[in-house]
C-alpha cells in the first residue's frame, strides 16, 4: 500500500514528456522554503494499493506518448520505497518509464536499493554542498543525499539535478560555483534545473498553523536567475530554468 497525498495526470514539469504524478505523503525534511507542506505529515493521504495505481496509470497511458511516463514525487517518495519499488517493476514490465523527484535524503537500504533498479530517471534536488548550510535549509544532514548521487552514477542511473535559488540563501555565486564544480564529473548528469524560489505555498503555512521562516524573503529577479544559470553553465553543460 501507498500512501497518496495526490495525482496529477498531466504533468509536464516532473520528467520527459506528460507525467502521471504520483505526489506520496511525508517528508522528514523540513525545507525553509517547501511550497507543499501539507505533505510533510507522515500521517493522512489516502492508502492505495498498487494495483489501484497501475490502474488509473493505465487509463492515462494513451497521454503520455513517446517520453511520457510515471512520476513519484512528494513528500519524499523514498520513505516508502518498498511499495514504491513494486510499483516501479510492475510500471516498467509493462513498459512504462519511471521517475523518481527525491530529496535523496536517506540512507539506501535493500528496498531503496530495489526502487532504484526499476527507475529510469531520477531527479535529485540538491539543496546546498555545505553541510551547515544544507541543515539550516532542511533539518538535515546533506550527507545522503551526496551519497545518494553517487549511488546513481555508480549504477548508470540518469539523473536531473535541481537547486531551488532562494535570495540569501543559494544565491552565491561561491555556492553556485561550488555546486556545478562537484558534479562536473557526474557521467549520468543528463541536465540541471533551477527552480526560482517563489511564495506561492506560503499561504498554506498560515492554513497549517507553522510559522513561515522565510516571510519577508523575496523571489529572485530574471536578472538574478539568468545569473545563476550562467554560474551553473561554468560545469554543467545542460542548465535550465524551471
Ligand atoms: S524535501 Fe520537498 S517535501 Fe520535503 S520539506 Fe523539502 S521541499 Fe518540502
Amino acid at each position: 500500500m501507498l500512501r497518496v497525498h495526490s495525482i496529477e495526470t498531466f504533468g509536464t514539469h516532473e520528467g520527459p514528456g506528460v507525467r502521471f504524478v504520483l505526489f506520496l505523503q511525508g517528508c522528514k525534511l523540513r525545507c525553509l522554503y517547501c511550497h507543499n507542506p501539507d505533505t510533510q505529515a507522515m500521517t493522512g493521504g489516502t492508502m492505495m494499493t498498487v494495483d489501484e495505481i497501475v490502474e488509473k496509470v493505465e487509463k492515462e497511458r494513451v497521454y503520455f506518448g513517446e517520453k511520457g511516463g510515471v512520476t513519484a514525487s512528494g513528500g519524499e517518495p523514498i520513505l516508502q520505497a518498498e511499495a514504491l519499488g513494486v510499483l516501479f517493476e510492475t510500471l516498467q514490465a509493462r513498459g512504462i518509464h519511471t521517475a523518481l523527484d527525491t530529496n535523496g535524503a536517506l540512507v539506501i537500504d535493500a528496498h531503496i536499493e530495489h526502487l532504484l533498479a526499476h527507475t529510469n530517471l531520477v531527479i535529485l534536488d540538491v539543496k546546498h554542498l555545505d553541510d551547515a548550510k544544507h541543515r539550516e535549509l532542511t533539518g538535515k544532514s546533506n550527507r545522503n543525499v551526496l551519497a545518494f548521487a553517487d549511488y546513481c552514477e555508480k549504477k548508470g542511473i540518469t539523473m536531473w539535478l535541481r537547486h531551488v535559488l532562494v535570495p540569501g540563501y543559494t544565491d552565491s555565486d561561491e555556492h553556485l560555483n561550488a555546486w556545478s564544480a562537484y558534479f562536473k564529473n557526474f557521467k549520468h548528469v543528463e541536465r540541471a534545473e533551477i527552480l526560482p524560489y517563489h511564495t506561492l505555498g506560503a499561504y498554506k503555512y498560515k492554513k497549517l498553523g507553522i510559522p513561515y521562516k522565510l516571510e519577508g524573503v523575496k523571489p529572485p529577479t530574471k536578472e538574478q536567475v539568468a545569473h545563476a544559470k550562467m554560474l551553473l553553465q561554468n560545469h554543467l553543460p545542460h542548465v535550465y530554468i524551471r
